[in-house]
């Protein structure tokens, strides 16, 4: 095999990674070199590629206009050589290793290549990850990978010694070789030769050839092995180039699809669904959270899912947790294991945010404007589980999410003023009547009762006319607030009108409410209210009635009804309940 290596190719692209021009001499590589082109654009790529077989050497020039924009890159691709060895078979391995971008077929090929070459009985070929400084099993053959982890997992021996020193070793004899295996002299291993892979000056893994026959390697098997390791090192680097390009066009496609539902979401719970299904489409987990920030310095959990499910919302102040870390500070995490924990300490939840001592996490603030209005959160329980682009990721759909949220959170709002009223902060006229038909339809449907009560607060012209109107507003809204206080979340106490209130009680009978409003009232009327520092003790007056489907047609009859029993309540001298089955023919307002 003679290829022609002073030959020169040309690709012009524009920084999009548009193909402008190609010199004739380069088109075949197209194909080959297109997934490489987001990196060799933005400058990540690396400056010797492996295509179709062949090694590259790689120039960039920036184009740059007159005002010094740059409009272009040139690439300019020099093949070196075809392979560096004379070996023939070397040339298959590298037209091999190139046809495909795949880690794990790369993998394989190489290991599988390298014992027929080196009539090895046994292989491996475990990779080296820079970022965590660990091996990983990557392909073995003839070997069972519970041998083989052991020998990466220690961080010492001869294959770190490989990786630290960056040179092959030879073993003729590996059963009496201090540093030996028991393990591996146990299979039968008798002779063992390994070379690091190397890239530049990074390691990218080992690779190792064992012989269970009592014939030892040699020094020229040693050199063959080098040499299957450098086109390795070439193939492994494009294989990865390749996956990040890959990896990179998923996330964005990701992403774009998140930010369309994101986008046309402005119902929280929804969105909260949405925003933890891109979350997952993105990155693997087995927790996943959700948190914002209250107005009382507490931290909400909006959205909690766990391997058992999800769980309901819950609240913590906002130093506790990595949510609330992550909240206060503004900042992204990646951490793996507990040691890892940002400065100042945490106090961790380990019922709602998991246990971290043997898992990692992940971390993004939503932040809009210079508000941080909440963070997004995610678990692995495996050790190292997430990488820098991992986290570049999970920020970049962070950006996405925050403003959804934020629009959602103001189109939350828009809505509860619309349905709130503004003196008291209860629930208005017309939120009233719409609960109310609510409810009467559940009631024709499970037969399920439900009560309502109507309430008017005693001489309330008085109050405004000793104290002001001011101070009357203040007292209408101190009743609304201890009313409210001796109700369920499920009871809707809107007001009404006026110094008139409303109250719908799910669930109850006549009875029930009788004995509810009651307590309302006594309440109201021990627990005196201060004004300009005098001591006022307004009542109240309550009229109750029960839905009924035959006897009310619709609201307004049943409002109607229970209005009687207030005026009866009136009449009767105040500060009393009065129900509707009090009512003779003549208690009419
Ligand atoms: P009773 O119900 O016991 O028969 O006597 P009352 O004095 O409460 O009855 P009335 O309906 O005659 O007076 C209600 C007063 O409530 C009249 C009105 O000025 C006052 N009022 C209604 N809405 C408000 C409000 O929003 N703020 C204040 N300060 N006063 C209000
Ligand atoms: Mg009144
Ligand atoms: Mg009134």
């Amino acid at each position: 095999m003679n290829h022609d290596t002073s030959s020169e190719q040309y690709i012009l692209v524009t920084g999009s990674g548009q193909v402008l021009a190609v010199s004739d001499t380069a088109q075949s590589l197209i194909p080959h070199i297109s997934p490489l082109l987001p990196d060799l654009i933005n400058g990540a790529g690396e400056d010797t590629v492996l295509l179709n077989g062949r090694t590259y050497q790689i120039h960039r020039h920036l184009l740059k206009s007159e005002s010094g924009e740059s409009y272009g890159l040139l690439i300019s691709l020099q093949q070196t050589s075809a392979v560096q060895s004379s070996d023939p078979r070397l040339g298959a391995i590298a037209l091999a290793l190139s046809d495909k971008l795949e880690i794990n077929h790369v993998l394989e090929n190489v290991v599988r290549f390298a014992m027929d070459l080196l009539n090895a009985d046994a292989g491996a070929l475990p990779i080296y990850d820079p970022d965590t400084d660990r091996l990983l099993p990557g392909h073995l053959v003839n070997l069972p990978v519970d041998l083989i982890v052991p020998v990466i997992g220690q961080r010492r021996g001869l294959m770190w010694q490989i990786v630290h020193q960056g040179s092959s070793i030879l073993i003729a004899d590996y059963a009496d070789h201090p540093a030996a295996l028991p393990e591996l002299v146990q299979v039968g291993v008798r002779s063992l030769l390994a070379t690091p892979i190397i890239y530049g000056k990074t390691p990218l893994g080992i690779l190792a050839m064992y012989r269970l026959r009592n014939e030892p390697f040699s020094e020229s098997d040693r050199e063959l092995l080098q040499a299957i390791a450098r086109q390795t090192a070439i193939a492994l680097q494009n294989a990865r180039l390749y996956q990040r390009a890959i990896r990179n066009a998923d996330e964005r496609f990701a992403l774009y699809q998140a930010s369309i539902e994101i986008g046309a979401t402005l119902d929280l719970e929804q969105l909260y669904q949405v925003i933890y299904r891109a979350t997952t489409r993105l990155v693997s987990h087995q927790r996943f959270v959700i948190a914002i920030p209250t107005e009382n310095r507490m931290v909400e959990y909006v959205h909690i899912v766990t391997p058992t499910g999800r769980q309901a919302p819950q609240q913590v102040p906002l130093h506790c947790g990595l949510a609330g870390y992550v909240l206060r500070f503004g900042v992204s995490l990646r951490l793996s294991g507990a040691q890892a924990l940002p400065e100042p300490a945490v106090q961790l939840l380990p019922e709602i945010e998991g246990e971290l001592a043997d898992g990692s996490l992940l971390a993004a603030p939503l932040i809009v404007g210079d508000r941080i209005i909440g963070a997004l959160l995610v678990w692995s329980n495996h050790h190292d589980a997430y990488t820098m682009a991992d986290l570049n990721a999970l920020e970049l759909l962070a950006a996405t999410v925050a403003v959804a949220l934020h629009n959602a959170f103001r189109f939350a709002q828009i809505q509860s003023q619309a349905i709130t009223d503004n003196l008291t902060g209860l629930a208005n006229r017309r939120h009233f009547l719409q609960v109310l038909h609510q409810e009467m339809e559940r009631n024709r449907r499970y037969h399920t009762p439900v009560s309502i009560a109507m309430i008017d607060v005693d001489h309330f012209k008085q109050i405004n006319d000793t104290f002001g109107h001011i101070a009357g507003d203040y007292v209408l809204r101190e009743i609304a607030r201890r009313c409210r206080q001796q109700l369920r979340d499920v009871d809707v106490l809107a007001r009404y009108g006026g110094e008139e209130f409303g109250l719908i009680l799910p669930e109850t009978t006549y009875e029930q409410a009788l004995k509810a409003t009651e307590r309302l009232r006594t309440v109201l009327a021990t627990t005196p209210i201060m004004i300009d520092g005098r001591q006022i003790n307004p009542t109240i007056s309550i009229g109750v009635a029960s839905f009924h489907p035959t006897v009310y047609p619709d609201p307004s009859s049943l409002i109607a009804d229970a209005d009687r029993a207030l005026y009866l309540a009136k009449q009767q001298g105040r500060n009393r309940v009065c129900g509707v089955q009090e009512l003779t023919n003549d208690a009419q307002p």
